[in-house]
């Protein structure tokens, strides 16, 4: 069978977008076409995706909200699956608190095509502490856990309890407790896996305390970040905690320096933003005219914290 007649069945078959611009899909507003996008509802329709995309030999790439993530200009080949849509309301799960350490303890699950905001709201009006460091940071629970979101201060990997996963490879379900998960500063070492829900583990706190700290978190954001313009969030990881990348950028004289549409934040250094329909190629120049520059400077290779992906 050819590729378009395999694709075109395939399509036909989950009802599926061809030839769809990851533009339209990703904070970055960059990127070409997938071959075949599908937003799946349920994990039903997951599993069966996935099932039928092993059976074709058919790549595939996940997304969550893309708001961390550099799609190139060429697109990607293949099946594309962003799981913003697999989601259900947070809830609060009944457990018996056997320890007094767990009294003051509350778990909930959400789907990780959840929203990270929808998850700190309903946390917040439950009066559970623990993801007030999240105000702000845009994306699906799944993409944050991925990416091990986070501030200098706190990061989502302290409040998770399990995970919920399909093995893209075995096609099973499992569930994975917190002290088998390797977590570390932006990142989470979970090849194969696609995350589907998670148990947080919340404090139970006065909730006028948390709608404050929400609020300053939130604050401190938006003067900080060039949160009106398009974006994938910071591009490069920290070398450290006392070495932020946005500090070496701006010592390194790169604030607000553009290549075509991409430029150089000047609220913050760290931030590449779209003013003006940058193409991918344009940010990836920038991100090596950085790197050049910080290395030569400081002898320091920044990392990208954004993840990039397709042809
Ligand atoms: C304005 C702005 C501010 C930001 N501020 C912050 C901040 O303060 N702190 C911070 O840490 N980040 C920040 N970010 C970056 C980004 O929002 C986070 O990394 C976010 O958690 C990514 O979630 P996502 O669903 O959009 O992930 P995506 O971009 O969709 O995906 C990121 C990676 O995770 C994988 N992935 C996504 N979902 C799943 C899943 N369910 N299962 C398996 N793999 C998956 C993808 O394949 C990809 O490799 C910011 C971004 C923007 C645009």
């Amino acid at each position: 069978m050819t590729r378009d007649k395999k694709y075109k069945q395939f399509r036909e078959a989950f009802n599926l977008l061809a030839r769809e611009p990851l533009s339209k899909h990703t904070s970055f507003r960059v990127g070409g076409p997938a071959d075949l996008l599908a937003l799946p509802r349920d994990r039903q329709t997951l599993t069966a995706l996935l099932t039928a995309a092993k059976k074709e030999s058919l790549p595939f790439t996940i997304i969550g909200g893309g708001t961390n993530t550099l799609v190139s200009d060429k697109g990607v080949r293949g099946l594309v699956i962003i799981l913003k849509a697999l989601k259900s309301s947070p809830r609060i799960l009944e457990n018996n608190k056997t320890k007094k350490s767990e009294y003051n303890k509350e778990t909930i699950y959400a789907d990780g095509g959840e929203r990270l905001s929808t998850v700190c709201k309903f946390a917040m009006e439950q009066g559970l502490s623990g993801l007030e460091f999240a105000a702000g940071i845009p994306g699906t629970l799944g993409g944050a856990i991925m990416m091990n979101a986070g501030t200098t201060a706190w990061d989502i990997s302290q409040v998770i309890a399990t995970i919920d996963i399909i093995d893209s490879k075995t096609l099973t379900y499992q569930t994975i407790a917190r002290k088998d998960l390797s977590f570390s500063y932006r990142q989470l070492c979970l090849p194969d896996k696609i995350i589907i829900g998670a148990h947080l583990t919340l404090t139970k706190a006065d909730p006028a305390g948390i709608k404050k700290a929400f609020a300053q978190s939130l604050k401190s954001k938006n003067t900080s970040q060039p949160v009106s313009l398009a974006s994938a969030g910071c591009f490069f990881k920290n070398p450290s905690v006392h070495t932020p990348a946005g500090k070496l950028i701006e010592e390194a004289g790169l604030k607000g320096k553009q290549i075509n549409g991409a430029q150089i934040s000047n609220i913050h250094a760290n931030f590449i933003v779209n003013t003006n329909n940058a193409r991918c190629e344009d940010i990836l120049a920038l991100k090596k005219l950085v790197q050049k520059t910080v290395f030569e400077k400081y002898r320091i290779k920044l990392e990208t914290e954004v993840k990039v992906t397709g042809e």
